[in-house]
């Protein structure tokens, strides 16, 4: 324990900022006395707004999404697509998969990944609940975007055996090269599951042919064209 720098109220606080992810002592401590110096526009209304939002929480029944009504506004919201499931680990992967705003579906939070070395087994997980509302038939296609580490994939090889048989088509995550990566940077590991996961190119519809009259040579020609 460092030297204590204001009173019980304010130790206290920063004791509590300090338990936040990605917030060690030192940055608690900025925060704190960031907060202090702006009570009344910043630390009274971020103090209202933990308190409602402390009060409010709720976890959504259907899909363990949280949000402070149940069912939470992604499974009450009408203009999504009811056919497509996705399945992640944790309400943070919900919500970047909502911030990158590709998908207009709707959710399965199962809580966590199996791993037998602490003890997370699948009866630990939303699991049953999952294979409940894939039974509900209103489901055509499961995508398991779960994470890439070994544990996330032992579990998408469970959920695959657990859904075999259920009729709708399961999908997950590519694993590859992220955009605007340089292949030089990657690791073995990425890479080799990017040659795995290798997708087949389409070409380009071909553009009219050229009215050329006598052109039956290959396309080496055109490219001689100018040379
Ligand atoms: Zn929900």
């Amino acid at each position: 324990m460092g030297r204590q720098i204001g009173g019980p109220e304010i130790e206290r606080l920063i004791a509590l900022l300090a338990r936040l992810p990605g917030l060690g002592p030192r940055s608690a401590r900025k925060a704190a006395l960031h907060l202090v110096k702006r009570r009344e526009e910043l630390m009274q209304p971020l103090a209202r707004a933990l308190a409602e939002v402390a009060e409010r929480i709720l976890v959504c029944s259907v899909c363990h999404n949280i949000d402070t009504t149940d069912p939470c506004s992604i499974c009450a919201d009408p203009k999504r697509d009811r056919s497509l499931l996705i399945v992640v680990e944790d309400v943070g992967d919900l919500w970047a998969l909502e911030r990158a705003g590709v998908a207009r579906a709707h959710y399965h939070v199962l809580g966590g990944h199996i791993s037998p070395l602490d003890g997370v087994g699948p009866e630990d997980l939303a699991i049953a609940s999952l294979l409940g509302r894939v039974k509900g038939g209103e489901v055509g296609e499961v995508l398991l975007a779960l994470n890439a580490t070994v544990e996330g994939q032992a579990t998408v090889h469970y959920l695959l055996e657990q859904l075999a048989g259920s009729g709708v088509k399961v999908s997950r995550l590519a694993h590859g090269v992220p955009v605007g990566g340089e292949l030089d940077y990657l690791d073995e590991g990425t890479l080799g599951a990017a040659i795995r996961t290798r997708q087949t190119l389409e070409a380009p519809s071909t553009a009219p042919a050229k009215a050329h009259d006598s052109n039956d040579g290959g396309p080496d020609d055109d490219d001689k064209e100018n040379g």
